[in-house]
């Protein structure tokens, strides 16, 4: 049978075709274990003679239709999903790692991963290189220097937006073996075919892009079932779940993925393009311009440039926090890919308490500004821009 589109994936994979009581959406079974009648049942389970749920933390019905969703649109083997975000990257890298194991991460990593490599992991006798992003010489020499087990990219990156090359990745992997871990929160199934290219596990935060009405944290890891076996046996034995409640927004939410991001790749792309010639504006970070550093990465390995436009005010610092106090239809808060319009600092919301040197080495500057345009109309979004430049834009 042909192989159905994104969208209609994204509405009818993973939900049981038979439904309890003829219901359209699949249920939230809020249940904390299974019962079973009979000790026969009992052994049939047991001796794996019938696939059926047993206790919470190892499955639940609604789960498992997202599960099966999720798996649908990455076209992977198999997936997993968590309680957020970070459980999705801690359970990979403890899942996947022992002690004496190497890894290497990109110094863009996401603040709370880079922490948790830098920070924890060594407590477990594993160690990461951090490389900067984009010298894949260095990444190789790294890898080649300590026999990493695992390298973990992201791709695009935050705040800059840069481009991971999948082609190199994955032929890096190719020489030296390692699993390749790839967090593609910011590009989303719909933006990149991140597995097709390369990568051995994906991860999401699906607090982002996947559940997409910022009501929700979620994370997921999507791979080969070899690899995605052994972080769900971590996993079980550790917690992280994600509960019926949240399976089903996720549900939900996912069932419009393909609009969302069709409209939030629009609108990204119209707010990127304004500010790209703004007199207010020093310089505009979004993928899809032909001023990003990464655009010919991006176009190669993206079909779409996602929501998420960062800029430099030419103000200082005042003036960046007076622009983000006017704003209205954007509210001030961190995560991005939701319907709502969000802007957020990164100097004083994430990195508050790195000192000016480190946010210096980051490039994290006083009038940097990262905004998630969320899915209303991009006219409404320009119009409040521009209100809150105030004189500025004049
Ligand atoms: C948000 C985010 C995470 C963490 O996800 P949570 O759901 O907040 O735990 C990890 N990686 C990236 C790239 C993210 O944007």
């Amino acid at each position: 049978m042909k192989k159905k589109g994104l969208s209609t994936q994204a509405v009818h994979a993973g939900e049981p075709e038979r439904q309890y009581m003829d219901s359209i959406t699949t249920p939230i079974v809020m249940t904390s274990s299974y019962t079973f009648t009979h000790m026969n049942d009992v052994m049939d389970y047991i001796t794996k003679k019938v696939d059926r749920f047993e206790y919470g933390r190892y499955g639940n019905p609604t789960t498992a239709a997202v599960i099966k969703k999720l798996a649908a649109l990455e076209e992977a083997e198999d997936a997993e999903v968590f309680d957020c975000g970070m459980t999705a990257v801690s359970c990979t890298l403890l899942g996947l790692l022992r002690s004496g194991d190497h890894l290497v991460i990109t110094d863009d990593a996401y603040k709370k991963t880079t922490m948790f490599c830098e920070k924890v992991l060594p407590r477990f006798g594993i160690n990461a290189s951090v490389v900067k992003m984009g010298d894949y010489d260095q990444m190789e020499h790294e890898v080649a220097k300590y026999g990493a087990k695992l390298v973990l990219s992201e791709t695009p990156t935050n705040p800059y937006l840069n481009i991971a090359d999948m082609d190199i990745l994955s032929g890096m992997k190719e020489r030296h073996g390692f699993v390749l871990a790839v967090d593609a929160t910011f590009a989303s199934p719909v933006n990149q075919r991140t597995l097709a290219q390369g990568a051995d596990v994906v991860i999401h935060s699906a607090t982002k892009y996947l559940g997409g009405h910022n009501d929700i944290l979620g994370g997921a890891v999507l791979g080969g079932r070899e690899l995605v076996e052994k972080i769900r046996d971590y996993r079980n034995t550790t917690g992280g779940v994600m509960d019926a409640m949240t399976s089903f927004l996720l549900l939900r939410g996912l069932k419009t993925l393909g609009i969302r991001m069709e409209r939030l790749n629009q609108n990204g792309l119209a707010v990127a393009r304004h500010l790209d010639d703004h007199p207010a504006v020093r310089k505009v970070y979004y993928p899809g311009l032909p001023s990003h550093h990464d655009h010919e990465k991006a176009r190669k390995f993206m079909t779409g440039f996602g929501g998420v436009v960062t800029f430099e005010l030419d103000a200082d610092l005042q003036g960046t926090m007076d622009f983000l106090s006017n704003l209205k239809l954007f509210k001030i808060a961190p995560s991005f890919g939701g319907v709502e319009a969000l802007v957020t600092h990164p100097m004083t919301v994430s990195y508050y308490d790195h000192s000016p040197e480190e946010r210096a080495r980051l490039g994290i500057h006083d009038e940097l500004i990262r905004m998630s345009v969320g899915i209303e109309d991009v006219e409404d979004l320009i119009d409040d821009i521009e209100q809150a430049l105030g004189e500025k834009a004049k």
